[in-house]
């Protein structure tokens, strides 16, 4: 059984690395997922799926179905990628999908595109070969992760799942470790307000950049002092975008707008995280009361391909599955049984992931081809071996945790 799955799948390779190579070819910056959806929907639709279908946000569903009263195990993985970048910085053509040197190149290849040929191209492995489950299987391929607010996993989970899932596998990359999961993420924005003037004449105005330099100094000196995570890592802040207005060589700003990565544990709720930044914000107030600063977690405004435009906060929540969680045992003796040793691991970004663990409470991890170092990166690619690893791997975690039917064989 378990050498029938693998043997499929390397039979299957050309047309493994066929759909992971269109999928490359099929740009999906955040917001233009259309093309990547069709995509994604007519080959579900070729292999045979039992339904397969979009959501209003435009977020792909595809189901095989069991022969009831089994457990639903559900993938994920987002249709969107960041840009291409400096066209100068990329070996191999962003958008060719090359395949050279035992790898699949281009943009979006280990995050992740390679991932979704492996859970749609894995699933099919089952019906191919007649495995027939008790419960069902339902792949889940979201629009606008990159982005940062899981606006798009947000919508599939409101507007369509509505069912009990056991078990949810992320694509994002993992070189085929399983991964359970990662640090919070929010995205305060500081507003600080002063008085415009000419700059010839300073006295008159209030400068609001000069005045959130202090705040920036507070918010240094707060990073040095955070958390530390055995499991998880370090709590982290960062500071990322500057702005002014007006902006003009010979005026006075009265607006500066700040922008700070914030990366938290769970041992440190939202709620505390925001209050540092009211307290460092509060400490610089004392000492010069021209400062005029406001924080809020920053707000991000959507359009989805299909029309639907929202604004998000940009906050991710902390969550961590424990190793010793039944089912996360379960995909770990499922791999162990055909060959594959994975180690456990966690990301060091986010993903929609928080959404399904930490609103939904739905044990959630990651498994996947992709390998982290590529991400983002002009070097992007993914290994054709890993594809095929991961294929057989996704096989094998649904009939753990769906059930073979008649039982297991
Ligand atoms: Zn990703």
């Amino acid at each position: 059984m378990d050498d029938r799955l693998r043997v499929k799948a390397e039979e299957l390779q050309p047309q493994i690395v066929d759909f992971t190579q269109r999928l490359i070819q099929t740009r999906s910056i955040s917001g233009e997922e259309g093309a990547i959806a069709r995509l994604i929907q007519d080959e579900m639709r070729k292999l045979g799926y039992d339904e397969v279908l979009t959501d209003p946000a435009g977020n792909v569903i595809g189901i095989l179905r069991g022969r009831g009263q089994g457990e639903t195990i559900m993938f994920n993985c987002h249709m969107d990628h960041v840009s291409e970048g400096n066209l100068a910085d990329w070996e191999y053509e962003p958008y060719g999908g090359t395949v050279a040197g035992g790898w699949v190149h281009g943009r979006g290849a280990s995050d992740v595109k390679g991932a979704i040929a492996s859970q749609v191209y894995g699933v099919y492995l089952l019906k191919a070969l007649g495995i027939e489950l008790q419960g069902d299987v339902i792949l889940t391929f979201v629009i606008d992760e990159e982005p940062g607010d899981m606006w798009g996993m947000k919508h599939l989970c409101q507007d369509w799942l509505n069912r009990p899932v056991s078990l949810v596998v992320l694509g994002e990359a993992t070189s085929l470790d399983i991964y359970l999961g990662h640090r919070g993420r929010l995205e305060m924005e500081l507003i600080g307000r002063g008085k415009m003037s000419h700059s010839s004449a300073p006295w008159l105005g209030v400068n609001a950049v000069t005045k959130m330099a202090p705040v920036i100094t507070k918010l240094d000196e707060l990073s040095r002092s955070l958390p530390e995570d055995d499991v998880l890592g370090k709590s982290t802040l960062s500071v990322t975008h500057i702005s002014c207005q007006p902006g003009w060589g010979s005026t006075v700003p009265d607006i500066c707008r700040v922008w700070v990565d914030r990366r938290y544990l769970p041992s440190e709720s939202t709620e505390e995280v925001v209050n540092q930044f009211k307290q460092a914000v509060a400490e610089c107030q004392a000492a010069d009361p021209d400062i005029n600063v406001e924080c809020r977690i920053r707000q991000l405004a959507h359009t989805s391909y299909t029309g639907i435009s929202e604004t998000e906060q940009l906050l991710k929540q902390p969550y961590l599955v424990p190793q010793d969680n039944p089912y996360v045992q379960k995909v770990v003796k499922a791999l162990q049984d055909i060959g594959q040793n994975p180690s456990f691991g966690v990301w060091d970004f986010g993903t929609d992931g928080s959404y399904t663990a930490h609103v939904l409470g739905i044990p959630t991890i990651g498994y996947a081809p992709g390998e982290e170092e590529y991400a983002h990166r002009p070097t992007d690619r993914v290994r054709i071996d890993f594809l095929i690893k991961a294929a057989v791997g996704n096989a094998a975690i649904c009939r753990a945790v769906a059930g073979c039917y008649p039982k297991e064989v």
